[in-house]
């Protein structure tokens, strides 16, 4: 009997499509086709077949293609991840699919070329010297020979055509060398080495017989007690055991300094998974994944949809940071798919953190997941002390940032031969720009955002859209010369103290728009790491994961900027994030401290921070997120409707809240308009679903859109289930 096959396509559709399937074409569910859509062939994926007598009215599958098919577990991650963040089937599949480009495509065996032994016909000097260079036997790829002889490339190609060149396929290289799970390595401290084998306990013990649920376990060690040794050791055990494992990390820690301690532990480098990586590299890694021939995958939230053939363990680090989040197209949270990966494989997941998400510590407190603590710093090393600094009463010299006490710890710091970060969470010179004659502020025409003064690139620049316009000698409005004031500090701004107060000093500043890219920054990194400079300035981006072992003086510039926002876990980020930043002093041989600038010292968070006492913060913040219904103990999504006009934007956000119609247990606030009002010309309002824990979110906001208004014209509602930004 023919069959007819569901094809799901990776473009926001919401279901599958039916094609027949041509005779002599056995296909099964996962298999990647080719298939017509409209004019057009495009690229399915297989999600059904069934035998039907009644297809011939269908149009047919093109043809299956060379492609690692997609596992039943990983099409359940990808229904999963559809029906729970609302987004469209196809979608999802995209971020599982992640087809390489054209170009890349026809690229896939590399050609070099060696010395046949047979004379060319014509021996001109040129000639001659390439085959000199290939005297010594090894096979190049033609323009690297052609370079190393000095010619051009018709050279090498006369040279081909004549037969005194052969040309040979080159293996490729193997995308990455199997990790050696036994090692010689470091050894693990007593208390590592406990909380080693329980990990290891717990999280294969259980799975391998295949009936209990293989669990997901909280590890949580305060900063520099070496969390990263131990799940290693779980690493080390998944891979023994024939399994895959894949480390998911936030983009910017997966630095060299990382890639080198996983060489240390395991003999070879890691394969890698990020954003940087070039699509021909990408479509072999997806191969070796799938194939199960790569062993170890470290990689950025995407690698959570490699079609890895036997996940054997998971590890999330730093688990609580808001990178996992994707905030546009799907928005997911890469934490909790990883934990949805892991039931669906059958395998362990490890959430690991100094300063976990109150979910996951909730989570661990009512036992849904193990837990695991390292209380104290390796190698016997303290945490930093931590101190305020009491903005009210050591205020800086007029026009500076840096408080007395702070620049005579930095002194005292660079003095004895170590490093010191000052710590500020602003990108850019000053983050508003004003006319003192006329009061004109400087906006983004885009966006509902000042301009950050960029003094470097002599810019004013919108952080949100990327606008950027020559910082003006005159105001554009009232045509003043010279009287153009910056108010507040960004990092850049600190730089340019820190050099007056330290002339001879080595500065650095690092920030997320560090010039030259992702490479050049880790490069930095890595300088700072060796002790290459004296003083480092940073924002957000130097708080996470880095071991920075010359650095003994933390200095927070102003510890109270996140406090302020309405955000919900504005408490809960901004002590993580002074947490991880503090927590950067004091690894290595000498003790760390840190002073922390604030107007409000007695502030719960403040507080928290100064005592070392996170139990207690947790168990406060814990205890009013419950009292006040927000997650984990209710849940939340936010509706994000923009337009080009405000009144179109406005007026959809009011139909959608007149349709609304709440049932017990869910309220729904808005539309207000966003704080972030409007953004790439774009106005934005937001609306606000709060439920109870029991309530099926999903199915109320899927009932709620389907009797909504029709979303017309240039109208977009964005859903972020679980949000995690409120602007
Ligand atoms: P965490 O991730 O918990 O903040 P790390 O895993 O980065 O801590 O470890 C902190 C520092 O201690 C690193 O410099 C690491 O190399 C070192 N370290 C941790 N465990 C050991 C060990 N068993 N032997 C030697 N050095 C270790
Ligand atoms: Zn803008």
């Amino acid at each position: 009997m023919p069959s007819v096959a569901d094809i799901l396509i990776p473009l926001a559709l919401d279901n599958a499509y039916s094609y027949a399937v041509p005779a002599g074409l056995v296909l099964s569910p996962g298999d990647v086709v080719q298939v017509p859509l409209g004019p057009r062939e495009t690229v399915g994926v297989v999600w059904q077949v069934a035998e039907s007598p009644g297809g011939s009215n269908l149009r047919q599958v093109t043809g299956r293609l060379e492609a690692p098919p997609l596992s039943d577990s990983l099409r359940e991650l990808v229904d999963w991840l559809a029906r729970y963040t609302l987004a469209p089937k196809g979608s999802a599949l995209a971020m599982a699919l992640r087809l390489p480009d054209e170009a890349a495509r026809g690229e896939t065996s590399r050609i070099g070329v060696r010395g046949s032994g047979k004379p060319p016909a014509r021996p001109t000097a040129a000639r001659m010297k390439v085959l000199a260079v290939t005297a010594d036997g090894t096979m190049r790829g033609k323009s690297a020979l052609a370079k190393e002889a000095g010619v051009s490339l018709s050279v090498v190609d006369g040279l081909i055509d004549d037969g005194a060149l052969e040309a040979v396929a080159l293996a490729p290289e193997p995308v990455a060398l199997p990790p050696d799970p036994d090692h010689p390595r470091v050894p693990l401290s007593e208390a590592q080495g406990e909380a080693a084998l329980d990990l290891i306990a717990r999280a294969f013990q259980d799975s391998e017989g295949g009936e209990a649920k293989a669990p997901t376990i909280l590890l949580e060690g305060v900063t520099g007690s070496g969390k990263t040794e131990v799940y290693f050791e779980a690493v080390a055990e998944a891979v023994r055991r024939g399994h895959q494992a894949l480390i998911l990390m936030p983009e910017i820690a997966l630095t060299a300094q990382f890639l080198d301690r996983f060489a240390e532990r395991f003999g070879v480098r890691p394969a890698t998974w990020h954003s940087g990586i070039g699509s021909k590299r990408r479509e072999r890694l997806r191969a070796g994944v799938a194939a199960g021939e790569v062993a170890v995958v470290v990689g950025a939230r995407s690698a959570l949809f490699l079609p890895f053939s036997d996940l054997g363990l998971v590890v999330v680090d730093e688990e609580h940071e808001a990178a996992y989040k994707q905030e546009d197209g799907v928005h997911y949270h890469a934490r909790d798919m990883a934990v949805v990966r892991g039931r669906l494989e059958n395998c362990p997941v490890v959430l690991a953190s100094a300063t976990p998400s109150i979910e996951t510590k909730v989570n661990a407190e009512k036992g849904r997941y193990a837990h695991i603590v390292l209380p104290e710093r390796f190698g016997g090393r303290r945490l930093p002390d931590i101190h305020a600094i009491d903005m009210r009463l050591d205020k800086p010299e007029k026009g500076r940032f840096i408080a007395p006490p702070l620049v005579n710890a930095v002194r005292a710091t660079i003095e004895a031969g170590d490093q010191a970060l000052l710590f500020l969470n602003r990108r850019g010179y000053a983050p508003l720009t004003l006319c003192r004659a006329c009061g004109h502020r400087y906006q983004c025409r885009n966006c509902s955002t000042w301009l950050v003064e960029h003094r470097f690139r002599r810019a004013l620049v919108c952080h949100q859209c990327g606008y950027a316009e020559r910082r003006p000698d005159a105001c554009t409005e009232c045509g003043t010369f010279d009287n153009l004031t910056p108010c507040g500090p960004g990092v850049e701004r600190i730089a340019e103290e820190v050099t007056e107060l330290f002339p001879d000093k080595r500065v650095i500043v690092l920030s997320s728009d560090f010039p030259g890219g992702a490479e050049r920054l880790r490069a930095e990194l890595q300088s700072v790491a060796d002790g290459e400079c004296d003083i480092v300035i940073g924002t957000q981006l130097v708080a996470k994961g880095h071991n920075f072992p010359h650095l003994t003086l933390v200095g927070v510039l102003d510890a109270d900027i996140g406090l302020t926002s309405g955000d919900p876990r504005a408490a809960e980020r901004t002590f993580q994030l002074l947490q991880q930043v503090t927590g950067r002093a004091g690894r290595g041989d000498k003790p760390g401290r840190a002073l922390v600038q604030t107007y409000q010292p007695d502030h719960p968070v403040i507080a928290a921070l100064l005592s070392g006492d996170a139990t207690r913060f947790y168990e406060e913040e814990i205890a009013s997120r419950e009292a006040a219904g927000l997650p984990p103990f209710g849940r939340l999504a936010a509706l994000i409707v923009s337009a080009n006009e405000r009144e179109v934007a406005e007026a959809h956000g009011q139909a959608l809240a007149r349709a609304a119609e709440p049932p017990q247990g869910v309220m729904v606030l808005g539309p207000a308009e966003a704080p972030l009002a409007l953004i790439r010309g774009r106005y934005r309002f937001r609306l606000l679903v709060k439920t109870e824990r029991a309530v099926d979110l999903q199915a109320y906001l899927r009932d709620w859109l389907g009797r909504g208004p029709k979303v017309r014209g240039n109208v977009k509602v964005a859903i972020d289930v679980d949000p995690q930004s409120f602007l």
